[in-house]
């Protein structure tokens, strides 16, 4: 006979008191090696939440275009790309004229492209007073985490936190007082030094390859003007440090978790910054890493201070991991790692076209998927779309660095145990549009012309492969070692607080974690 456990600890049952506040943490680029190489030099919020809480070591953004944009959308909505309609940053949340900013010039943003709902969706319909906050320095790290929900959602731009005209029509009276303080303006000549004495970083400073060629070597320092400085700002670390302290300051100008249960949601964008400027292995994402890790224990720490132990619940995740510099992987010996730039084979093909029946850019490449979404206006004028699709899959196989391009029909009903032909699977929707999808050799880069940075966006694990984390009541503490994804956090936090998911989920339930509740 099973006795339940909270009788064996002598408590009451009835249904666990609900948390006041749930916060997912997505911290943009992070790879989960860090976590690993950087242990004995962390002690501040993520090797507090790896001790206290569920740790799931084989974890995945597991779609193709591993990019920013895609990633967000999965964490809440418990649905691939294919479901949620966001395949990549191109087509995440760019809204020019239907969703200008506030207060600031800036390109606009919304959710309008997202299909469904998420999380924040299934709580509010059980919980109709609940509220969410979400604040990025990107706007598609704050938007996509809440879905369509016209709720508290902040981005950085230019020095200043604003939204869009989705959302509101002015920024409220803390966001601006917030952004009176001009602490990126103000940081003009500020110094990023490194935090430990230089004996405590293995790598090398100097390398050429980074940043473009300039300022490679710490220390770095912003620019001496201060809105070049605000420019500048929102590549360095400090970044993530203001986001969290906006962050907290929202939480107590809206009260959340006043009258039962909010969420929020805080993407925190300068690993990805200073991974891409300087590289995964870089001495700068070493620097970049430790100062994350004290930011969010001084962020915890406040939110326990207000909330207790007893109700809060964090999840910290990824958006996606990055792929090195090639010219590092060459020098290890990865004789594949090239930059693939397909401008010129794109071009070509519109020039083609152009000239036979005129107009724009019929056929675009975006991070291995080659679209053409005007396909029955060139059929209409007597183009066999057909042939011109195939002479680019050929003119796209004999690019150095090219691993294969395969059409998305071809892929469907393939093994899914191979994780390349799953994520694309799990990328394209079939009336996405998508006539092709091109995947590169093992440390191989999409590059753009005159664009010398470390990047992701492939089906790769380096790429694909990103920390998940659970912590607080009804978490089982531990190491979990089987393969999971990020399309299981929402359906597994609905379970923790007794939410029914209102579609169809690509995600499970992480039960292995989670607390008997009976
Ligand atoms: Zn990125």
């Amino acid at each position: 006979m099973s006795i339940p456990l909270l009788v064996l600890a002598g408590l009451a049952i009835g249904p666990a008191p609900k948390p006041r506040l749930v916060v997912v943490i997505t911290v943009d680029q992070l790879r989960p090696d860090y976590l690993d190489r950087y242990r004995t030099q962390l002690v501040g919020g993520l090797t507090w939440l790896l001790r206290g809480g569920a740790y799931f070591a084989d974890a995945y953004q597991d779609h193709a275009v591993t990019e920013t944009a895609p990633g967000h959308a999965t964490v809440l909505s418990g649905r691939w790309p294919a479901h949620t309609g966001i395949i990549s940053n191109a087509r995440g949340v760019v809204d020019l004229l239907a969703a200008r900013l506030i207060g600031v010039a800036g390109p606009g943003a919304s959710p309008a492209r997202f299909r469904g709902t998420e999380f924040f969706d299934w709580l509010k319909a059980a919980e109709p007073n609940a509220r969410a906050l979400s604040v990025s320095r990107k706007d598609r790290g704050a938007i996509l985490p809440i879905g369509r929900a016209k709720e508290s959602v902040y981005w950085y731009q230019s020095g200043v936190f604003t939204t869009s005209r989705y959302y509101a029509d002015s920024l409220p009276t803390w966001v601006q007082a917030f952004n009176a303080r001009r602490v990126p303006f103000r940081a003009a000549g500020l110094t990023w030094d490194l935090l430990l004495p230089p004996s405590a970083y293995s790598e090398a400073d100097s390398e050429p390859y980074e940043n473009a060629g300039h300022d490679y070597t710490f220390p770095h320092r912003l620019p001496a003007d201060s809105p070049l400085a605000a420019l500048a700002f929102g590549g360095i670390p400090t970044m993530d440090s203001l986001t969290l302290a906006f962050a907290l300051e929202g939480v107590r100008a809206l009260q959340l978790g006043r009258g039962g249960t909010d969420l929020l949601a805080v993407s925190l964008s300068a690993t990805d910054l200073v991974g891409h400027a300087f590289g995964p292995d870089s001495r700068e994402i070493h620097d970049q890493v430790l100062r994350l890790d004290r930011y969010l224990g001084w962020f915890l720490q406040q939110l326990l201070v207000r909330y207790t132990r007893e109700s809060v619940l964090i999840v910290l995740t990824s958006d996606h991991g990055v792929t090195p510099f090639p010219e590092r992987s060459l020098a290890l010996g990865h004789s594949d790692a090239v930059r693939v730039i397909p401008d010129s084979v794109i071009r070509a093909v519109n020039a083609a076209l152009d000239s036979r029946i005129g107009g724009h850019d019929w056929v675009y490449l975006e991070t291995g998927m080659v679209l053409v979404p005007d396909r029955g206006k060139l059929a209409a004028q007597g183009v066999n779309v057909d042939s011109v699709v195939a002479d680019l899959a050929t003119r796209l196989r004999a690019q150095p660095g090219v691993a294969r391009v395969d059409r998305p029909a071809d892929l469907a009903g393939k093994d899914t145990t191979d994780p390349l032909v799953r994520r694309w699977q799990h990328q394209i929707a079939p009336n996405a549009g998508v006539e092709l999808v091109a995947t590169l050799k093992p440390y191989a880069i999409w590059s753009l012309e005159n664009l010398p940075i470390a990047m992701h966006g492939q089906p790769s694990d380096l790429d694909a492969h990103v920390p998940l984390l659970f912590w607080g009541r009804g978490v089982r503490r531990g190491v979990y070692r089987g393969r999971v994804s990020t399309v299981d956090i929402a359906p597994t936090l609905a379970r923790l607080l007794g939410l029914t998911p209102s579609e169809p989920l690509d995600g499970r339930v992480l039960g292995e974690a989670l607390q008997p509740v009976d």
